[in-house]
């Protein structure tokens, strides 16, 4: 097969479904304290089983009263403070200093606010009309008692913990999290932090996929470095099939002499695909090993982080439960020129930017898959769609603003 014949690539849609259709989420469940739970996805359905606010209560600092009695001077009877409620009940004529988030007293209809009223000694006087209901949080206009509040398979944020905290909730069942090995592969590859010899590059892939990997809060196995010998893979992949939810290497797993990955995963367990028609990033393996899934990503790494970012890092969402969610597109105008060959969907890295009512993308500099710097100052991919060859200046164009796993 030439560089240009795309014919046996499976199209980027079509490799995700197919994915999609083999990975079933993990099983197992456990119930997890609101401290750990950022970044879980729950097992169930979540409901609340208390309304909030809990009663009605007031959204300014003021009066609480009666809004038929506001044109007369009222009579302050007392008080009633967040945490410390006014436990009598307003008669005609009557008010009450209240606090924002305190509780309406018996009687009160209305909170009118402190900067809309003149109190000399005990007698209030309303400068402004009220209507009755005015500045009253309603109770359970937040949450209804019963609601559901998250499905399950959604993945927990921090918005969504205070949510839970609103409610009284101390745990949530959520799915366990995944175990994922990763190792990188190739003879010029050295950790960071060891001195280079001629012909040696530093190992980057590694850490992008073990950032990527603690964004989606798995437990990572790091393998390190493995040589580019098939008895080395061999050994390290026969005995992690049954340890690890998801195995995910970089390298080796192209055409080249030295490119023994695909070669191995196809001897120990299955391979489902080996190449997409994606750019950034045609040699992306997935197979199983056992019970794990294995995605093998190209050495390059710009391919390896598109690869990671737009085929294993869905299906590992689905395996650790997650319901899949469609990422955001937006169109926009190319602010630069892009070279592209009809063939393969390209993953451009752009500064996504609006500007006179419209969005537009720039590239961010040298586009070539080992170019990681392209990565800099881009803030989203430009999609240029598999048939579509150069792109110029102001030609419109499809965009896939970055989401917190990669940036
Ligand atoms: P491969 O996919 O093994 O043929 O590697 C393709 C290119 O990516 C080569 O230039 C490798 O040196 C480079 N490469 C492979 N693995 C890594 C890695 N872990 N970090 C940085 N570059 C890599
Ligand atoms: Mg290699």
């Amino acid at each position: 097969m030439t560089s240009c014949d795309t014919s046996a690539l499976l199209p980027l849609a079509a490799a995700l479904e197919q994915m999609h259709n083999t990975v079933q989420a993990v099983v197992e469940e456990e119930e997890i304290a609101l401290h750990e739970l950022l970044d879980r996805v729950t097992a169930t359905t979540v409901e609340s089983n208390c309304q909030v606010p809990g009663y009605d209560n007031s959204a300014m600092d003021g009066y609480a009263l009666r809004a038929a009695d506001a044109e007369q001077p009222l009579q302050l009877i007392g008080q009633s403070l967040a945490g410390h409620s006014f436990s009598g009940t307003l008669a005609p004529g009557q008010c009450v200093r209240i606090t924002t988030g305190a509780a309406i007293p018996a009687g009160a209809d209305t909170v009118v606010m402190q900067e809309n009223t003149q109190l000399h000694a005990d007698k209030l006087q309303v400068q402004k009309r009220p209507q009755a209901g005015d500045n009253i949080r309603r109770a359970g206009e937040d949450v209804q008692l019963g609601q559901q509040v998250f499905p399950a398979g959604h993945r927990l944020g921090p918005v969504d913990i205070a949510l839970l905290a609103s409610l009284g909730l101390t745990h949530v069942r959520v799915k366990r999290r995944l175990k994922v090995a990763i190792f990188s592969t190739g003879d010029e590859l050295v950790a960071p932090g060891q001195p280079l010899a001629e012909g040696q590059i530093y190992d980057s892939n590694r850490y992008a996929i073990h950032a990527v990997l603690q964004r989606l809060n798995v437990e990572v196995l790091d393998l390190g470095l493995l040589p580019d010998q098939p008895e080395a893979l061999r050994a390290a992949l026969q005995r992690l099939g049954n340890q690890v939810d998801a195995i995910i290497s970089s390298g080796g797993v192209s055409v080249g002499e030295a490119d023994y990955v695909k070669d191995i995963l196809t001897e120990l367990g299955t391979i489902d695909f080996w190449q997409v028609a994606i750019k950034p990033g045609k040699p992306f393996a997935f197979g199983r090993l056992n019970r794990a899934f294995f995605f093998g990503l190209p050495g390059n790494p710009v391919s390896a982080l598109v690869t990671l970012h737009q085929l294993a890092l869905p299906a590992l969402r689905a395996l650790a439960g997650e319901t899949p969610t469609a990422p955001l597109v937006l169109q926009a105008t190319a602010a630069s020129d892009y070279k592209k060959r009809p063939g393969r969907q390209d993953f451009q890295r752009g500064f996504l930017q609006r500007s006179a009512g419209s969005n537009h993308i720039s590239r961010t500099g040298a586009q070539g898959s080992g170019v990681l710097s392209s990565f800099l100052g881009a803030n989203a991919y430009a999609v240029l769609e598999a048939e579509r060859g150069a792109v110029k200046t102001g030609d419109p164009i499809t965009v896939i603003p970055f989401d917190r796993f990669l940036t």
